[in-house]
């Protein structure tokens, strides 16, 4: 063994970790002074770090490992790979068996009128993918003033360039300059922007914002409206059911592509196989990424309906975008063995006929605590609302560090949850059982009691 992989003393390895590894996400001079927990294995719906210690993950890694840390199916698919054919692209007339089989999986299971697919490495090369193919596809129908996209504030795309873009964070915004032909509109949050208005009301309200903004820019000029069917990163933001009806009839009354950003929402997380089921509604575009191999090789990719490719392939010459990895055929060999095992054992169908209603059903039980202003969730994807006063929902403190200190505590409870502000984020992996789920309420109360006593609320 090299002498880099016997580095196992965790004060070794995180000062290592201080020293030379730039976290995303993180706040770097904090980061080098304060270090993080080192995870160093995985296993069923746990990690362990550096000194042992057990958490339940109840963020499934980064929403990607929905089966858990423990699928030999999918390594040993990974392993056979890479004996057979370790890496071939898919550029210039030329394709690798691996990435043909992986097209044909993902058509099997996504809706029927999406039957083509473009690889990426992530999300977010999937989200700058699909701006690509929307410009050429409107170049091609010579309409090439159809350029603008509209997204929703507090949406996540990615984190490149482009999809930062999209994303519809104003921190994120504040760091860079974007692109100019992208908009934003109010997000469908009942909870912090609903007001006096029924959830049904707001839902059709939030959706006919975006028909406001057609008006405004114009629709000669709108080519796609992207979102999340639950909004994600954002802090698991549930729309109203009258939402996701109004934004498709709004789409087709305009002509304007729609995409579903499935990168957490696709692969089960809320009941049925894409988000876009769970809310009956038919995009042109489809992202994906982080569920598909189950988290455990980098892939992500755009599913491109018949509408959309019959455009695409009228158009003359090279679509002048791919990755080297584009297709590669050891994460699409993890993403075949993913689909079958979700598929031979019903995971999906019977998670949301079971586990899923269950978790729904005891989360929502957590509105009951004194410091809840609002339990929501949809099968395996939740939040709850921390606040100091149920009627004003009025925070625990600023700067969100309520959210944190509840945070830090269910990690000390062994339950790693997320906090968005003041929302706490949880989408454990789908393949929990009943007594896990138990255990995933009775950490998170724990959490949320000593989260109330450090404020004083009784
Ligand atoms: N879209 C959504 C909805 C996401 O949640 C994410 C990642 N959290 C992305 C895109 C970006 O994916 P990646 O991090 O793989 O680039």
């Amino acid at each position: 063994m090299s002498k880099i992989n016997q580095l196992n003393n965790t004060a070794e390895l995180r000062a290592l970790d201080q020293a030379h590894h730039m976290h995303p996400f993180t706040d770097m001079g904090d980061y080098q002074n304060k270090g993080g927990r080192i995870v160093t294995r995985g296993e069923h719906i746990y990690f362990y770090d550096s000194e042992d210690n057990q958490v339940l993950d109840g963020m499934s890694g980064l929403w990607c490992c929905n089966l858990g840390y423990s699928q030999p199916k999918i390594v040993e698919a990974i392993h056979e790979q890479l004996q057979v054919l370790p890496f071939y692209n898919n550029f210039f007339q030329c394709s690798n068996d691996m990435a043909v089989k992986m097209a044909k999986a993902l058509i099997d299971v996504t809706p029927d009128h999406l039957n083509h697919v473009f690889f990426t490495n992530s999300g977010s090369e999937a989200n700058d993918t699909n701006i690509k193919l929307v410009h050429r596809y409107y170049k091609i129908l010579g309409k090439p003033e159809k350029k603008h996209f509209i997204a929703r504030n507090n949406g996540y795309h990615g984190s490149t360039v482009a999809s930062s873009s999209l994303t519809g964070m104003k921190f994120m915004h504040d760091q860079y300059t974007g692109i100019e032909y992208v908009h934003h509109i109010q997000q469908p949050h009942f909870f912090s922007e609903g007001g006096d208005l029924t959830p049904e009301e707001f839902g059709i309200q939030a959706a006919r914002e975006l028909e406001k903004k057609i008006h405004e820019i114009g629709e000669d000029k709108i080519a796609a409206f992207i979102a999340e069917p639950i909004q994600g990163a954002g802090g698991v933001i549930i729309p109203p059911d009258t939402y996701w009806p109004e934004i498709q009839r709004i789409c087709n009354e305009h002509d304007i592509l729609l995409i579903s950003d499935e990168v957490i929402c696709g692969f089960g997380r809320t009941g049925n196989w894409f988000g876009c089921e769970t809310y009956g509604f038919k995009p042109d575009l489809m992202t994906f990424a982080k569920a598909v191999t189950n988290g455990f090789q980098a892939l992500g990719g755009v599913m491109i309906s018949d509408k959309v490719a019959d455009v695409l392939a009228q158009g003359k010459g090279d679509f002048a975008h791919g990755m080297t990895y584009s297709g590669h055929p050891v994460a699409c060999a993890a993403g075949v063995a993913t689909l079958e095992v979700l598929k031979s054992q019903r995971i999906i169908e019977n998670m949301s006929q079971d586990v899923g209603p269950y978790f729904e059903k005891r989360w929502k039980s957590l509105a009951d605590h004194p410091i809840v202003g609002e339990a929501r969730a949809k099968n395996m994807i939740a939040a709850i609302e921390l606040v100091k006063n149920k009627e004003t929902k009025e925070r625990l403190a600023p700067d969100s560090a309520g959210g944190m200190a509840c945070r830090n505590q269910a990690i000390k409870e062994g339950l790693l949850v997320r906090a968005v502000g003041d929302a706490m984020v949880c989408a454990p992996p789908i393949i929990s059982n009943k007594q896990e789920v138990d255990s995933i309420i009775e950490r998170m109360t724990r959490a949320l009691d000593f989260t109330a006593s450090l404020y004083g609320i009784k």
